[in-house]
């Protein structure tokens, strides 16, 4: 089922190694992106399956960074995971709000994460 490309936009080294080495391992190919304008031109460029958004970026917040990609028409279908430190109740309502197609609580779940991927890609490509 893998192969798919998702992007990684995490500005933290470790959590990004670990995020990228389980996708790798797990048979996806990665980008990786530090900041939200890293993310957006690698988004533009390189259409991914999916997006792994950490929200906490030096330059903008993940939530602005969504909003631009969805306001381009390259970017604006491609499903966008929010992937955020904040574990606070009502957090995941919050993002499902703010329009991202998902939520995974950093630190990530190792085991349940290479499932949780595979279920939004699926949902990308229509699957139910
Ligand atoms: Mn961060």
């Amino acid at each position: 089922m893998a192969g798919e490309l998702v992007l990684i936009v995490e500005d933290n080294d470790k959590n990004m190694k670990l995020v990228r080495d389980l996708l790798q391992y797990h048979g996806y190919r990665t980008l990786e992106a530090g900041t939200g304008a890293e993310a957006l031109a690698a988004a533009g460029a390189h259409r991914p399956d999916l997006v792994l958004m950490d929200i906490q970026l030096p330059d903008m917040d993940g939530v602005a960074v969504l909003r631009a990609l969805r306001a381009d028409p390259r970017t604006a279908a491609i499903p966008v995971v929010a992937l955020t430190a904040f574990a606070m109740t009502g957090d995941r309502e919050r993002f499902l709000e703010f329009g991202f197609d998902g939520y995974l609580a950093k630190p990530i779940d190792v085991s349940a994460f290479p499932a949780q991927v595979a279920e939004y890609c699926r949902r990308r490509q229509g699957g139910h």
